[in-house]
């Protein structure tokens, strides 16, 4: 008799691991297919030279006081990741030359005294609201919202940097409530960080968990095909290998898994529409660079460069367009200044990221990072070691979804009760990750997916 499954997962993201976690320590009988030779997706780390280096994510919001601590806490394991706070030196700017600690001042000094009182009703209002206040904003664009305040546009601004930074999105379309809800958790919680050993050590502590308690992860092990037969998911194929389990959740890009893993036949013609018609968050061009000595000692430098409002304007004309803007402003983390043991003693690692658009020519985008790192650290280019850069089409080989940062946007028409749900019309065939269910930014919108979803299933079970 083949051996039979509860479960079986196709990817090893954030998604797949959270919710392998949770279902192998809630009892079940669980198989993971990861198609890469890493485990993590976006939140992957790989070796360079003694360099640890992440394939994406740089920050995380809440650290252990949001879903990615709460899986570990749930699992049992709530120490499992060690955590560095984004504190002491606090979060800087770069601009005008000179780089100091981003304070409040810094964020109203070029508002008039008007405006000053129209910014600080925003942040009471969103710090105040109720969730029968919030309800109606989960369909309204962020940036209706906000002129509903004020027509100053250095405010506006302010509001789309926060909005590309945290949901990768411009306000015309991102969610209010979204948006609010997950600034004003991280404001409360002043807890953002980074973990120990670099972001790939999330995955790996939940790949840890699911071994732990007898379940079993496979890398390099595509899932070729989701099998279904009259109407239910019955298994997987690896390796032309049927993997038979009660259900299957994939964590894998969904239009892959609708379109191509479980095949739209199986879909209703309306579900796969809507799937075909899903929209994806913007897209990061990162250039990192490895250091023979260390340069600085900030964490994180938001570098924004001096321009007028018609020069910022033409830049982000130019990103939508797919040209390459010279002078664009991005962020700047150093991820050994959280944990030195991310390079070899005595040496450093910087990343700078920039927000861009997929397939196109990626030299000009190195030539803005490698320009703005040797504006803000003008020793850099005697000390660098060596550079890789990872566009969005690097991303897209790795983890699919055309390589975007997130996985399916929060725009007014795919949150809430109107983003995909974990169920699909398939029966016993899950959805899990950034793109079904769950609420926050980036890994921790991922991982309450896995949250919500573990939740489901081991009540059902
Ligand atoms: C450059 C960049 C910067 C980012 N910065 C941040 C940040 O600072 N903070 C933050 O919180 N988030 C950040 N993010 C976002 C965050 O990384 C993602 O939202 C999150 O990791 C998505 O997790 P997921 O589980 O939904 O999907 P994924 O990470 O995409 O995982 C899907 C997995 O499925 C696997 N897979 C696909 N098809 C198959 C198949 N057929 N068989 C087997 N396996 C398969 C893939 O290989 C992958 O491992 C960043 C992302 C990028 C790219």
């Amino acid at each position: 008799m083949p051996e039979k499954f509860d479960t079986v997962i196709v990817g090893g993201g954030i998604g797949g691991t959270a919710l392998g976690a949770l279902l192998a320590a809630g009892g079940q009988k669980l198989f993971l297919s990861e198609k890469n030779s890493i485990i993590g997706g976006r939140c992957a780390s790989y070796q360079k030279d003694g360099f640890t280096i992440d394939v994406g994510v740089h920050l995380f919001g809440l650290t252990d006081k949001g879903p990615l601590g709460e899986v570990c806490r749930r699992a049992g394991e709530p120490d499992a990741i060690e955590w560095v706070l984004a504190r002491n030196p606090r979060v800087a700017v770069h601009r005008g030359g000179q780089t100091r600690p981003f304070t409040r001042e810094m964020m109203t000094s070029e508002l008039e005294e008007k405006s000053v009182s129209r910014l600080a009703e925003i942040f009471a209002k969103m710090g105040q609201m109720t969730t029968d206040e919030l309800n109606p904003l989960w369909y309204v664009p962020l940036k209706n919202w906000i002129e509903g305040f004020t027509s100053d546009r250095n405010i506006m601004r302010m509001f789309t940097m926060l909005c590309g930074i945290y949901l990768c999105l411009t306000p015309d379309v991102a969610s209010t409530a979204e948006f609010v809800l997950s600034l004003r958790e991280l404001l409360q919680a002043r807890n953002s960080g980074y973990p120990k050993g670099g972001s790939g050590v999330i995955p790996l502590t939940y790949q840890r968990i699911i071994e732990k308690h007898g379940g079993t992860v496979r890398l390099s092990c595509p899932t070729e095909r989701i099998v279904i037969e009259d109407g239910r998911a019955k298994g997987i194929v690896v390796g032309g290998k049927v993997i038979e389990a009660d259900r299957v959740v994939s964590n894998a890009d969904i239009k892959a898994t609708v379109l191509e893993l479980a095949g739209a036949e199986h879909f209703p013609r309306e579900y796969v529409e809507r799937v075909q018609n899903l929209t994806y968050a913007a897209h990061v061009f990162a250039l990192k660079v490895a250091l023979d000595e260390m340069i600085t000692d900030q964490k994180m430098i938001m570098y924004t460069p001096d321009l007028t409002e018609e020069e910022l304007e033409e830049i982000e004309r130019q990103i939508l367009e797919g040209q390459a803007p010279p002078g664009a402003g991005g962020m700047i983390c150093v991820p050994t200044n959280f944990d030195p043991a991310l390079a070899p003693p005595g040496k450093q690692l910087i990343f700078f990221g920039i927000g861009t658009s997929p397939h196109q020519e990626w030299e000009p985008w190195e030539k803005i990072c490698l320009d703005a790192l040797k504006e803000v650290f003008p020793s850099i280019e005697e000390h660098i070691l060596w550079k890789v850069a990872h566009s969005p089409d690097d991303i897209e080989h790795f983890a699919g979804e055309e390589g975007n940062v997130i996985g399916v946007g929060q725009t007014i028409d795919q949150v809430h009760e109107r983003r995909p749900t974990h169920e699909t019309p398939v029966k016993n065939l899950y959805l899990c990750s950034a793109e079904a269910g769950g609420h926050g930014i980036g890994t921790e919108l991922a991982a309450s997916s896995a949250l919500e979803l573990a939740d489901k299933l081991l009540s059902a079970s």
